[in-house]
């Protein structure tokens, strides 16, 4: 399996659960050299390799070097994202760029690098990581919110077109989960996340990998075109 953004939080914990799960394990990373290290460490045989989503051919380097290491990629995970608190009326043109480059065109350009191997096969999975913004929306993060709604329209098309191909293309779309990317907030922003949510807790990056698990192997046969949002219940 090959997973974007293994440096972080989710994508931690997502390697670290195929792995245990018996799978080959090719992960990227930014600027996040030393948590690669660390993972690649923990994670026996498993490939850390540089990726910047936003550029395509340093996707198509890592994906090469994935493939020519483990002779094929039968999962794709897109993981990698970024999340920015910004009122609507600041968010300047190139915040707009990245965010959309990044969180979107990301998920467009590893599919794009990783299909024509899967195609030729009739089979392989893919999982785009959303999230429940990208379904509800969310206040001060319409750039983010918008590019998560893409990750979940090109998953449901993606998956019409991939489906006669024998390939499955689902999207989780998580909830509030412990990781990095919520470090700006405020405890107090925190604890209003956890009173919204029903289950009185913010998720796990590993409910997001059990997820992820659960739809790539055989348990997810018959899924596809689906998006599933393990969130505590936090009504959408
Ligand atoms: P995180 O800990 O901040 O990790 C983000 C990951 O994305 C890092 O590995 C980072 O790499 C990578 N990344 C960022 N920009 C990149 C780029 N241009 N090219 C390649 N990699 C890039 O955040 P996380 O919480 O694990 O988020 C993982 C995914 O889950 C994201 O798509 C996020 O939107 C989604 N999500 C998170 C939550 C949440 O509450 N945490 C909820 C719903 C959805 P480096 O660190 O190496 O630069």
């Amino acid at each position: 399996m090959f997973i974007t953004g293994g440096s972080g939080g989710i994508g931690g914990a997502i390697a670290r659960e195929f792995s245990a799960a018996g799978w080959n394990v090719a992960f990227t990373y930014k600027t996040g050299s030393e948590a690669a290290q660390n993972l690649r460490n923990a994670i026996p045989g498993s490939l850390a390799l540089y990726c910047d989503v936003t550029d395509s051919s340093s996707v198509s380097a890592a994906v090469d070097a994935a493939t020519g290491r483990y002779g094929k990629i039968d999962v794709l995970i897109n993981n990698a994202g970024i999340a920015r608190q910004r009122l609507f009326t600041d968010i300047t043109e190139a915040e707009w760029d990245e965010m959309i480059d990044t969180d979107l065109k990301g998920c467009f350009l590893t599919c794009k690098a990783v299909l024509p191997q899967m195609i030729k096969r009739k089979s392989g999975v893919i999982i785009n990581i959303s999230s429940i913004w990208g379904l509800t929306g969310a206040s001060c993060e319409v750039h983010y919110s918008a590019a998560k709604s893409g990750v979940i329209g090109l998953t449901k098309a993606l998956a019409k077109e991939m489906g006669p191909s024998g390939i499955r293309v689902n999207c989780i779309a998580p909830g509030v989960i412990d990781t990095a990317m919520n470090a700006d907030f405020s405890s107090d922003d925190m604890d209003a996340l956890k009173d919204d949510t029903p289950l009185g807790c913010i998720g796990t990056p590993e409910a997001v990998a059990k997820t992820a698990v659960f739809l790539a192997g055989d348990s997810g046969a018959f899924i596809t075109g689906q998006v599933i949002s393990p969130n505590g219940g936090m009504v959408i």
